[in-house]
């Protein structure tokens, strides 16, 4: 199978028939064998019914329906668990995305061999409430992750290869930095496409305001998931160490001063203060990562690694 189409949704019955035609539309026309799959994340309106008809008509479109709503990362995790084409695609079920990027998507996998392909909503149809923010959080992406040639990490049109999405682990609300966990499990090659974007044609938008604040928050969490979740310790650790040698250098100076020199009020002095807290702080550091390295010794993934290829085995 060439092509998986992953579609998480939420209420959005009125866009998938609609969608799907014009998904289908464009894989007939270049003749890709494809699934389409619809992972309902809880809705309430009638959209499950709206793919349960569908599926009847097209049996390349298969459906995941979620008991209650897990929220989008969720959803793509099942959909990508589940997806068996070559090249598998996002795409949001409110037509901002277009389905015509497809054939594009796939050649840039499966020709130019890249990893993971973002689109990039060059031209956004979103209020400016949302796009200003989203430069501020994108900019802050780039800085951390190191992948600086990608404007638009959330963009919901994505193209991978299916390794790629068989390694990766997406929870919580981590669906705006996959690039970001695709690249710390040794996918790089990454790039990024212009995409026609389109103003939302029905319903409204799922996520308010509170994204950006979470959206930080997860960034600082990959962040360190990434570079220290195996060995904690070594942050923990040289942080603790470090502030603990600080307090004990203020001690002593501040003992020298009064046993040689006869300075006098030792007790009164800022800096004695100063040197008691570093003490305490870096021990409490120390045991920070002494207790994340038990943690990680026996998290179930300790021994997880993302395996390009096997010879003999
Ligand atoms: N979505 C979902 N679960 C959620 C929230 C959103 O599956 O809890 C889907 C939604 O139906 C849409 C996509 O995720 O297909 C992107 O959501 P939306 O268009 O509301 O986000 P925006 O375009 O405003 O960033
Ligand atoms: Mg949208």
């Amino acid at each position: 199978m060439n092509i998986s189409v992953v579609i998480p949704l939420l209420n959005e019955e009125e866009s998938l028939p609609e969608l799907f035609s014009w998904i289908e539309k464009v894989m007939t026309e270049h003749q890709f064998s494809y699934e389409v799959i619809a992972v309902d994340d809880g809705s309430k309106d009638d959209s499950w019914k709206v793919i349960q008809a569908l599926s009847k008509q097209n049996p390349n479109i298969k459906g995941i329906q979620f008991q209650r709503n897990y929220g989008k990362s969720a959803a793509l995790q099942v959909g990508f668990e589940a997806a068996q084409g070559d090249v598998v695609i996002t795409m949001d079920a409110d037509l901002q995305d277009s389905p015509d990027e497809i054939p594009e998507l796939y050649k840039m996998i499966t020709v130019d061999g890249y990893h993971l392909v973002s689109g990039w909503k060059k031209k956004r149809y979103d209020p400016i409430t949302k796009t200003v923010p989203t430069k501020l959080f994108n900019a802050a992406t780039r800085y951390v992750s190191g992948i600086n040639n990608l404007h638009d990490f959330n963009c919901g049109l994505k193209a991978y290869q299916k390794k790629v999405v068989k390694s990766i682990e997406v929870y919580g609300e981590m669906h705006r930095y996959i690039p970001v966990i695709a690249k710390w499990a040794g996918f790089d090659k990454i790039t990024e496409k212009a995409v026609q974007h389109q103003e939302r044609k029905y319903g409204k938008t799922k996520f308010g305001l509170e994204r950006f604040v979470n959206g930080f928050l997860d960034l600082m969490s990959i962040t360190f998931v990434g570079r220290y979740g195996k060995r904690p310790m070594h942050i923990f650790g040289t942080l603790g160490v470090l502030s603990f040698f600080f307090g004990i250098l203020i001690l002593i100076y501040l003992t020298i001063t009064k046993t040689i020199f006869g300075v006098v009020g030792m007790t009164n002095r800022p800096i004695f203060y100063l040197g008691i807290l570093t003490i305490i702080v870096g021990a409490q550091l120390f045991v920070a990562g002494f207790l994340g390295e038990l943690i990680a010794r026996n998290g179930a993934d300790r021994n997880h690694y993302s395996i390009g290829e096997k010879i003999n085995l």
